[in-house]
């Protein structure tokens, strides 16, 4: 049976935790393969990590790193031979920014960073994946390049609600709970995607980027307070992000039979997408106001 790839912290697993060699890594599965530096999938993304100084174009600065991509290298000097290439762990890794999922980083023992642990492996925490881009290295070959960002564990996406119980524990399981939420969107999110070939429901725009197609996931009825729409495929669109935009601020809304006000057209359905027509009501009441509307 094929393992599930969990992204975001393993349970029992707590940063900071430290290991004496990759089999011990392996294990725990914080990163699972034994040789590899990036595990993920080409078509999920990447969940993890090993940044161990073995690449002479890292960067370490402690909540942020300039990971560089694999691929290109000669087995056996571990020098640069060729341009490394969008795919695989680097695909996984662009995805990661693209879809906004967070990897977990396990820094190795080296002695070119200050941030390394001194011996073995240490699980040192989620980060995302804030861009990525291609550049010439060292050694004159093109290597893709990934700027991760420590995510931060202190800020409370809710304001007031959690202070009173303000306790480390406390804060920890809030942080794995958000962070599980965001995989969850992510993955439904997807499925609307899929389902609309990635192309906008209202004008079937497909926007081609350097790993494929782009387009956004927008709920209808919006989820969060005061409005407490819930994250489901019924309530979920598919859309440019013009569109999304345009639909969020209430430059148009859908009418009970899909048509359009406030631009012209029809929103396209595929009849294996159950659209709640009371969220369609919802956003036309609460976002659509056509006074407002330049002529
Ligand atoms: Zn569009």
């Amino acid at each position: 049976m094929k393992a599930i790839r969990i992204f975001g912290s393993i349970p029992g697993i707590y940063e900071g935790t430290t290991f004496r060699n990759r089999i011990e890594v392996s294990l725990s599965k914080v990163h699972s393969p034994l040789q590899a530096g990036i595990s993920g999938s080409q078509k999920e993304g990447a969940d993890s990590i090993v940044v161990s100084g073995g690449y002479e174009d890292d960067e370490d600065y402690g909540d942020v790193i300039i990971y560089t991509g694999h691929g290109g290298r000669n087995i056996d000097s571990g020098k640069q031979v060729t341009d490394q290439e969008l795919v695989r762990g680097n695909l996984a890794l662009a995805l990661n920014c693209q879809n906004g999922l967070p990897v977990r980083v396990i820094r190795g023992a080296h002695d070119k960073s200050i941030f390394a642990p001194e011996e073995g492996y240490r699980y040192d925490g989620l980060f995302r994946v804030e861009e990525y881009w291609k550049e010439k290295g060292k050694h004159g070959f093109y290597v893709w390049r990934f700027k991760l960002r420590k995510i931060d564990y202190s800020i409370n996406p809710r304001g007031q609600e959690f202070h009173e119980e303000a306790e480390e524990y406390v804060k920890a399981k809030r942080v794995e709970t958000r962070i599980q939420r965001i995989i969850r969107e992510t993955s439904l999110s997807n499925k609307v995607k899929v389902l609309y070939d990635f192309k906008c429901q209202v004008c079937d725009t497909s926007i081609l980027t350097n790993i494929g197609a782009y387009v956004e996931a927008a709920h209808i009825k919006p989820l969060g307070a005061p409005h407490d729409g819930p994250d489901t495929l019924d309530n979920l669109i598919c859309l440019c992000p013009n569109h999304h935009v345009m639909f969020d601020f209430g430059g148009f809304s859908i009418l009970q039979d899909f048509n359009l006000i406030g631009i012209e057209g029809k929103l396209k359905v595929n009849a294996n997408h159950k659209i709640k027509r009371e969220f369609l009501q919802y956003h036309f009441n609460h976002f659509y106001d056509e006074k407002n509307r330049i002529p």
